[in-house]
């Protein structure tokens, strides 16, 4: 029997975004993820990347909900620079990330 996969969530500023893991194959080469604030839907393209992306997606969700207009490059850099500084000092609960990327 296939072990049912959980359906995974993540609230940012209230909102319940659904988390969804696509193989390399359904996703354009380009893209390692994206955020799609009209369906709430986070899609992650499973790859050795997902942390990064994940993060990547969550601050293009408040970009948005915020209005704040970043540029993609300056997203990037705060996807960086918040990485560096969870992972840096253990300030991610690995677990959990891994149990919302579907590792789990
Ligand atoms: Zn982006």
């Amino acid at each position: 029997m296939l072990k049912e996969i959980k359906k995974q969530y993540l609230k940012i500023l209230g909102f319940k975004y659904e988390i969804k893991i696509v193989e390399p194959n359904e996703m354009n080469e380009g893209l390692d993820g994206i955020c799609d604030d009209t369906n709430l839907t986070i899609l992650i393209k499973r790859n050795k990347i997902m942390v990064s992306t994940l993060i990547h997606e969550i601050i293009e969700a408040l970009n948005t909900n915020f209005d704040w207009s970043l540029e993609h490059d300056v997203v990037i850099q705060i996807e960086t620079g918040l990485r560096q500084v969870l992972m840096d000092n253990k300030l991610l609960n690995l677990q959990r990330v891994n149990e919302v990327l579907g590792k789990k």
